[in-house]
């Protein structure tokens, strides 16, 4: 088992780290930009190594740091959280190179996954459905027009290194075609520094659900049940849960079965998260795979009593799934409501100092949070404050779980979108589990602004 790990990453999941390898015994560090000074996973490390001014790519994006920090502070491993640098396969190979372990998959699946249209073709070819479309980049506009013809309208073009909802168009008839195509090309390259789409049938109503994967370095994958995230806004969750109100015991062995095989074949290990869209008719589809843990997680590790950071350590060291993994059962339903620093009716990001923070507690609540009071929200990072999770016997048990802990949740000093969860969490579509990702523009009356 390693010694000491270092995490490359901030607020709550870096502190989720950090908690999963007190657990264990394993030595910390924690590395923070400038803005991050006064940070609880820094307090809560062992050390603390500072690697620069606030803006990420400057600090938490910025390889070379990251890692002389590692070799100043001689870890063993680096776990790299969600986001940041977790699914870049340089960084990686960076870490192999200098022999630090990487906690993640392989920087060569990482790069099979990374790249949207190679995973999608990957997965096809080893049985497992998904979204009709183009069967790579579309290079020009004859294939253009060749593939829409062959997928029909509405499509939507994807970038290939999309990511965090990013980079998507709806493309509704063939007038509109070439234009969104262009304009999803020069988006791309600018957000994702290469042009690169594809396109895909766009599916009018779908619901998004998510197999949670962990594989050993033996060959062995395993699968950790669903989890739905249809309440989103502008392709971002807000509320996920396990397990999803439409998925049965049948489908979800049977899918399950196929995303293990197809993942066995692929070589993965560690933790990752294997995309779907259902859509009205039941119908599921494959849309991507993220090579990471993920911010819903939560939901996952209360229904099955799996704990995923520590899983992830032990898969790293070596460790087979079984022992990694130790019993698993799944029992009773989760949600988590993902608390953003914002204004719940305009959006707007809402950074500064938060006077009041009290998190609700009691039986089946869980917080993770790297927030408190007087602490300062910077403006530079994802406005994600805190994940509230519930655990219920039944997802009516946790709804009337989530709400009331929702009101005992006071954050003062700047926006949430707590005010909006309620919301969410009092719709009687939203209890009846019928909804799917246009759920919050129905809910807000708008197109979700
Ligand atoms: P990202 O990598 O940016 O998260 P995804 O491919 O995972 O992108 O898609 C994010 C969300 O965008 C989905 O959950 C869904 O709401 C919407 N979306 C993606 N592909 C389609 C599609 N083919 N049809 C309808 N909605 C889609």
């Amino acid at each position: 088992m390693f010694q000491k790990i270092l995490v490359a990453n901030r607020g709550e999941i870096a502190l989720r780290v950090i908690c999963a390898c007190k657990e264990l015994g394993i030595s910390t560090v924690a590395v923070y930009s400038e803005a991050d000074r006064n940070s609880l996973h820094v307090r809560f490390a062992d050390e603390a190594v500072c690697i620069g001014p606030p803006r990420s790519s400057e600090s938490y994006l910025n390889i070379p740091q990251v890692i002389s920090a590692a070799e100043i502070t001689n870890v063993d491993a680096i776990h790299p959280g969600y986001g940041f640098l977790s699914e870049n396969a340089n960084f990686a190979k960076v870490c192999e190179a200098s022999e630090i372990t990487f906690i993640g998959p392989t920087p060569e699946v990482i790069e099979m996954m990374g790249e949207k249209d190679r995973a999608r073709r990957e997965m096809k070819s080893l049985g497992v459905a998904t979204v009709p479309g183009s069967d790579g980049v579309i290079e020009g506009e004859d294939q253009l027009a060749k593939e829409a013809k062959k997928i029909g309208f509405p499509l939507i073009i994807k970038a290939s290194a999309g990511g965090g909802g990013r980079g998507m168009r709806v493309v509704h008839k063939q007038e509109e075609l070439l234009n969104a195509y262009e304009t999803a090309r020069s988006e791309a390259q600018q957000a994702f520094g290469t042009p690169d789409v594809y396109a895909e049938k766009f599916i009018e109503r779908p619901r998004h659900i998510e197999f949670q994967v962990l594989g050993d370095q033996h060959g062995k994958v395993l699968h950790l049940g669903e989890r739905e995230c249809s309440i989103q806004r502008r392709h971002q969750k807000l509320v996920e849960e396990s397990p999803s109100p439409v998925m049965d015991a049948k489908r979800r062995k049977d899918l399950g079965a196929k995303v293990v095989r197809a993942l066995e074949k692929v070589g993965y290990t560690n933790a990752g998260t294997v995309e779907f869209l259902m859509d009205e008719d039941g119908s599921i589809y494959f849309i991507e795979m993220n090579a990471r843990i993920q911010v819903e997680h939560p939901v996952t590790e209360l229904v099955t009593g799996v704990d995923l950071i520590k899983a992830q350590i032990r898969i790293a060291a070596g460790e087979n799934l079984d022992a990694a993994v130790g019993e698993m059962n799944f029992s009773g339903h989760a949600i988590e409501c993902r608390i953003n620093a914002e204004d719940p009716e305009t959006f707007v990001p809402s950074a500064g100092r938060i006077t009041t923070f009290q998190a609700p507690g009691g039986t089946g609540v869980r917080v993770d949070s790297a927030a408190y009071a007087d602490a300062v929200i910077p403006p530079y990072y994802d406005s994600m404050i805190a994940k509230l999770i519930v655990k219920g016997r039944d997802r009516a048990e946790a709804i009337g779980r989530m709400k009331r802990a929702l009101e005992m949740f006071v954050i003062e000093g700047i926006k949430t979108s707590i005010p909006l969860h309620r919301r969410i969490l009092a719709d009687s579509e939203f209890a009846a589990g019928r909804f799917d990702t246009h759920f919050i523009e129905r809910l807000l009356g708008s197109s979700g602004k």
